[in-house]
């Protein structure tokens, strides 16, 4: 297989090294318990694709830090110096920076080193050195906001990726697909005023945050319509999943063209995942990643950078992982998922009449991009 139609591949030991702390502080009477947001999930994908030979039929792709620079892009550089002042003084451990996040020492590096692979990831793409790339990072990135943490999440690495192929790639429709299960919040405020990022949500309805990601919130000014939340009830599966990405995700994306694709992987909308109550199985994975790596195809020359974020179980995450890096490299093994006959004899996989309902919301914004775009075109604008 010739270097560019080959799947890159981006980890670091170090990503395994950042540390949330216990989940202690909840309640006195909560026996300490381990942070949902370990090391054990991604590293377990890791050494699936490792065990499956998988591994060794990517190009792996040495990550770098990312410069302040390249983050106070999306970022207030008063927040970056603040977190980097938590992360260099030891002498508290962690530090509790609110919503939901926790740093240790050195915690501020391993983000950078996070953000800056994914910077490499992108670079490797726009030089077709590959067609497409996997990027396993730890911290996730899209729930952090432009002046502080959130969610587990420190530093945007798909808001830093998609400015950076803005400012340094001179790309002006970069397309965002979040299929985590939690909205991404932080990476629609950053973009929502852009028609140069497209920022599609599909998640689990007021999960968390529980005051973002409706179907209302459809980007600002000249960036309305340019943001399309597909927030989805409790219990959705196969069904809900399939509709949607058929009748607004993927003619959002033939609509809008992009010149890149970029897509926040969380593997928490899966059946056994503590964190949600959405079940789909690796197969709802796989057709997602078959589904968006077409449109990268038909739009993009291929180009298609996945950023992992959330997934919390630490018996499916890897088999998620391992269909989706499948699909994305084209390479099959003989891996088979030992959860799929069960996740997939579960009833009420096929759409119901609510999730019907809420899809139906969402193509309404699907109508207000399709219009954006139509103007572009008649106004013979560059950016669309
Ligand atoms: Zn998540």
């Amino acid at each position: 297989m010739s270097a560019e139609n080959t799947t890159g591949y981006v980890w670091h030991e170090l990503y395994m090294w950042h540390d949330q702390g216990p989940l202690a502080s909840v309640s006195s009477y909560l026996q300490p318990v381990r942070h949902w947001e370990g090391p054990e999930t991604k590293r377990r994908l890791h050494n699936l694709l490792s065990a499956s030979g998988l591994l060794d039929e990517l190009q792996m792709i040495k990550p770098r830090p990312a410069t302040i620079e390249e983050v106070a892009r999306v970022h207030d550089l008063s927040y970056l110096k603040r977190m980097k002042a938590c992360s260099d003084d030891d002498s508290k451990g962690h530090h509790n920076l609110g919503h939901e996040a926790n740093l240790a020492p050195g915690g501020y590096d391993i983000a950078m080193l996070a953000a800056g692979g994914a910077l490499a990831a992108l670079k490797a793409v726009m030089e077709a050195s590959v067609r497409n790339a996997y990027v396993l990072v730890r911290p996730p990135g899209h729930h952090a906001e432009r002046d502080r943490p959130m969610g587990f999440c420190f530093i945007n690495n798909i808001a830093v990726v998609a400015a950076h192929a803005i400012q340094e790639y001179g790309l002006s429709r970069v397309a965002i697909v979040d299929w985590d299960v939690h909205h991404g919040n932080g990476t629609q405020h950053m973009f929502e005023e852009e028609d140069r990022v497209l920022f599609i949500s599909i998640h689990q309805d007021r999960l968390y945050p529980h005051d973002t990601g409706h179907v209302s919130e459809k980007g600002k000014g000249s960036g309305e319509g340019f943001t399309i939340n597909i927030p989805l009830p409790p219990g959705s599966g196969s069904g809900a999943y399939k509709a949607a990405f058929e009748r607004v995700v993927i003619p959002a994306l033939d609509a809008y063209e992009p010149e890149l694709i970029l897509v926040s992987c969380g593997f928490d909308a899966a059946y056994l995942d503590p964190l949600s109550h959405i079940m789909l199985s690796s197969e709802d994975f796989r057709f997602m990643m078959k589904e968006v790596k077409e449109v990268a195809r038909r739009h993009s020359k291929g180009r298609l950078i996945c950023l992992h974020e959330g997934g919390y179980s630490e018996l499916y995450v890897p088999f998620c992982g391992l269909a989706s890096i499948e699909e994305l490299s084209g390479i099959s093994t003989q891996v088979q998922d030992p959860c799929l006959s069960e996740v997939q004899s579960f009833g009420y996989h096929e759409l119901q009449l609510h999730q019907n309902s809420a899809i139906s919301q969402a193509e309404e914004v699907l109508h207000v991009l399709l219009e954006r775009v139509e103007q572009k075109h008649i106004t013979g604008s560059t950016t669309v």
